[in-house]
């Protein structure tokens, strides 16, 4: 891929989202990876994060998929489902806080896997729009899904 054009690797990643800067990502990742790490794919995060289109969520998740590093990637649903639950406080507000309130609480040895279980829970039941509130098996646990049925009774 160090060696590719933009046109021989777009046709190849035109189907997902963002091709035209993800072609270019992966073409300087590729040559970087090359120059700066004799070709194989660093295990930190400082060092991932140099590479192009490699920010700290992307480094999280590969450090924790591959090498099972207790490093937690705060997407979307993490973030979401961990201020509702009240894993994290109300003041953290940006996914870096997110994830050092997680790490720090979090048992080191389940960190890795409890990035897909916030993951899928936000993704089955903890919608971001209608929380399955009524069939979440964590409702007792959980700050807003107790406080709304309190309100509701
Ligand atoms: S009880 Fe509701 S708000 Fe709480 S985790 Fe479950 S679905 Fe989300």
């Amino acid at each position: 891929m160090a060696l590719a054009e933009f046109d021989d690797l777009f046709p190849l990643v035109k189907s997902i989202s963002y091709p035209n800067n993800k072609t270019k990502h992966l073409i300087g990742m590729s040559q970087l990876l090359l120059k700066n790490f004799k070709g194989e794919v660093p295990m930190t995060i400082d060092a991932l994060v140099t590479l192009p289109g490699v920010g700290r969520k992307t480094a999280n998740v590969i450090t924790s998929v591959i090498d099972q590093q207790p490093n937690m990637a705060v997407d979307t649903h993490v973030f979401r489902v961990s201020r509702r639950i009240g894993l994290v406080s109300m003041t953290a507000t940006t996914p870096l806080a997110v994830e050092k309130e997680l790490i720090k609480h979090i048992p080191t040895h389940q960190v890795h896997t409890a990035h897909h279980w916030l993951i899928l829970h936000g993704r089955y039941t903890c919608l971001a729009r209608s929380p399955k509130c009524a069939l979440c098996g964590i409702l007792p646990f959980c700050k807003e899904g107790t406080n709304k049925k309190a309100s509701s009774e």
